[in-house]
């Protein structure tokens, strides 16, 4: 998708710095004057590239008082999701579905989005706080500075921006966080999105996950699901185990689900029932929640999460 540009026919002139009204900074994000004329649209780099929204999307996320965590989410957009304009419900949405992570989570987060920033080891990252703080789940830059200050107090990074270097001991970290399973609260669904399958999660799925305790991340609902990107792989790697509905049979389930399996972490697996004979054979031998009803698959998910995984950290209230 190419660049979207300042287009004095299309958008309205700004006598000062344009500035993007998701992170708030500058960058060249324009308001449209021709139908839809509620339509931000534009590039900035701290939200990912091209970004297309809706003024009451941008309201709700201000409202409340989440404005970075839809700068995070905006920056986690696959390329395909970037093409369609973000509406006040992908918002309501996202800030539901988004990720709180703790202090010492975002530590470990942050480390391994140096080591992932970096192309040899030895060699400086090529994070930058002004562009990439998003990354970090961070407010701004200044909650990115100090994860990187604690870093290096904690012995895993040295030199300062922009010549951060990540040093043994940082990386021996995060083969621990990766081995040891990440002790959080989130858990990775791996579905069909297609809106057959909405009511599936909004009833059965999501609420099971959070009754038990744990916190569901389903990256963008309106991806292409065949392809799995780096995003999805950290995302994996942060979470504690996983509940895979291979209703539909996208091949992005299957893949995602083994990669979680290759940790040596939990996949709950489920199906619709009619469905569930169309399940590739090296899979029906799991212990599949096969369900004719969402009340049914709900109550299902909810007790083998708690077989499994045992009741998980209640999500505290998200604050408002
Ligand atoms: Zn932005």
């Amino acid at each position: 998708m190419d660049r979207i540009e300042f287009d004095p026919t299309v958008h309205v002139e700004t006598g000062w710095a344009p500035e993007c009204p998701i992170c708030g900074q500058r960058a060249d994000v324009y308001k449209r004057k021709i139908d839809p004329t509620d339509v931000f649209e534009g590039w900035c780099d701290r939200c990912g590239g091209n970004v297309r929204i809706t003024e009451s999307a941008v309201q709700e996320a201000e409202a409340a008082g989440k404005r970075h965590v839809l700068t995070s989410w905006m920056r986690r957009l696959s390329l395909d999701a970037r093409q369609q304009t973000v509406k006040r419900e992908d918002v309501a949405r996202a800030l539901r579905d988004s990720p709180s992570y703790s202090v010492l989570e975002k530590l470990d987060i942050a480390l391994s989005v140096l080591a992932d920033m970096t192309s040899f080891p030895g060699y400086p990252s090529s994070f930058d706080f002004m562009r990439d703080y998003p990354l970090f789940y961070a407010v701004g830059e200044d909650e990115a500075a100090f994860y990187v200050q604690e870093l290096k107090r904690r012995g895993f990074l040295e030199g300062a921006l922009p010549a951060v270097k990540v040093l043994a001991a940082g990386y021996e970290h995060l083969a621990t966080i990766q081995k040891s399973g990440w002790q959080s609260n989130q858990v990775f669904v791996a579905m069909w999105f297609d809106v057959s399958m909405r009511l599936t999660y909004d009833s059965a799925i999501e609420p099971a996950i959070r009754e038990a305790g744990y916190k569901p991340l389903r990256l963008d609902r309106h991806e292409h699901v065949n392809r799995i990107d780096d995003e999805i792989i950290a995302q994996i790697r942060r979470s504690r185990f996983m509940v895979a509905d291979l209703t539909g049979q996208r091949q992005g389930v299957y893949y995602e689900a083994g990669f979680v399996a290759g940790l040596g972490r939990n996949v709950i697996w489920m199906c619709r029932k009619e469905q569930l004979q169309d399940v590739h054979f090296d899979n029906r031998q799991f212990n599949f929640i096969d369900y004719e009803s969402e009340s049914e698959a709900k109550t299902r998910l909810y007790n083998r999460i708690l077989a499994i995984e045992g009741e998980g950290p209640k999500v505290q209230k998200e604050l408002k």
